[in-house]
């Protein structure tokens, strides 16, 4: 493949909090801004087809305000898709999913970053499927009914019963569970109940980058077995130890973990997942519009065609058609 047909392979990025920030600043996805990361014209420029599109909910709405601020986010992603006037689909289905990237349409993929708004018998879980929820964190980083986060409240615990009825939930309903946030124990807890890969959206290599949001090398052979995927995390914090700003951390870093996660489990198991909107990125990449730079930087480094794309699209793509049939 040339540049330029390298340059057409859409990219799916696994986690984004754009939803979150068109709320804080009442500015319009449909439009092009300086402000934060993804918009719709900037993901176009950085060649960007799909995005699992989080609704966050910070804690000061917790736990009494959880139910209306997630129904808030959903409304606001879906009346975005209708203002769109056919440039944005929400995501049902695999099927659909590939239409979107083959015609150039942007897909949302509706995620929610913790289980705060899901209910102990999950009329929450059900009717958020119907309004197009296809992946799910257990939770963020703060403990929920179902699971414990990393951060500064967890005391080490696995998933509750609850949280294993969940799992089981997700599994039969077909919607990906996402364990970036959870703590180690709950971790393992997921890989033991799930029947399908699971994914850790945007996390990265503790061995490159101690930090506890990384997983570390058990954890990623543990995920390939399953099938899974973990998501590149363009968060700087995430990438090299204590960095706070986007000027000291190059681009470079990035596929360092990449080239990590690939030596040790091979190129099946890798792919995007930016955080744009909701962390600092390294200078180089500034936006959703500059996503090509990550593809330039892999090609430098010598992944092939097939790596690139693999990276870019087709791991994301291979995941979600096994958990969402
Ligand atoms: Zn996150």
């Amino acid at each position: 493949m040339s540049a330029e047909e390298l340059r057409r392979i859409p990219i799916i990025d696994g986690h984004t909090d754009y939803l979150l920030s068109l709320t804080h600043t009442g500015r319009s996805f449909l439009e092009e801004s300086t402000i934060g990361h993804v918009d719709l014209p900037r993901a176009r420029k950085g060649n960007i087809g799909a995005m699992i599109s989080a609704v966050f909910l910070p804690s000061e709405l917790l736990p009494t305000h959880a139910l209306i601020e997630t129904l808030r986010a959903v409304d606001l992603l879906k009346r975005t898709v209708v203002a769109s006037d056919g440039q944005m689909e929400l995501i049902r289905d695999y099927d659909q999913l590939v239409s979107c990237l083959d015609r150039g349409v942007f897909g949302a993929i509706m995620h929610f970053e913790g289980a705060e708004a899901i209910d102990p018998e999950f009329v929450v879980l059900r009717l958020a499927y119907e309004l197009g929820l296809r992946s799910l964190g257990l939770v963020w980083s703060r403990p929920t009914i179902f699971a414990e986060g990393v951060g500064p409240e967890n005391h080490g615990h696995g998933l509750t019963g609850l949280g294993r009825e969940l799992v089981a939930q997700c599994n039969n309903m077909g919607i990906l569970i996402d364990v970036s946030h959870l703590n180690e124990p709950g971790f393992w807890d997921v890989i033991a109940e799930s029947t399908k890969p699971i994914v850790a959206s945007h996390s990265n290599a503790r061995a490159v980058c101690d930090h506890e949001r990384n997983l570390t090398d058990r954890q990623i052979k543990e995920l390939a077995k399953n099938g899974g995927l973990m998501g590149i995390n363009y968060a700087v914090g995430f990438l090299v130890e204590g960095a706070r700003s986007g000027s000291e951390v190059p681009l470079s870093v990035l596929v360092d973990h990449i080239d990590h996660i690939v030596n040790l489990v091979g190129i099946e198991h890798v792919a995007l997942g930016s955080d744009y909107d909701g962390a600092g990125v390294p200078d180089a990449l500034k936006d959703a519009a500059h996503d090509w730079a990550i593809v330039a930087e892999l090609a430098r480094r010598g992944y092939d065609d097939d790596a690139i794309a693999k990276i870019c699209r087709d791991n994301w793509l291979r995941v979600l058609k096994e958990v969402w049939a």
